[in-house]
């Protein structure tokens, strides 16, 4: 991913899967959500399927395993890629 002022960002598909914003994943009022309770995905969950612009500000992403309710928003990604962890 290139971004507006030029510098680029690339993504492994493992990393996005574990920062799925997706309320299955995260969790909603207070509840656990999926990535709460798991230690381990397999490869089909972590591997990147499709990825689709949402308007000017997002795109949502989908994996092998058929996951895609993940709208990741450009701040989200790029907060993600700064994080070298
Ligand atoms: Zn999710």
């Amino acid at each position: 991913m290139t971004w507006e002022d030029g510098s680029q960002s690339v993504y492994r598909g493992d990393k996005l899967r574990w920062a799925c914003p997706c309320a299955e994943c995260r969790g909603e009022m207070g509840a656990p959500g999926r990535l709460d309770r798991l230690e381990d995905l397999s490869t089909e969950e972590l591997t990147l399927a499709e990825v689709a612009l949402v308007g000017q500000y997002a795109v949502q992403i989908g994996f092998a395993s058929g996951h895609s309710t993940g709208i990741y928003t450009f701040r989200n990604l790029r907060s993600l890629a700064e994080d070298r962890s």
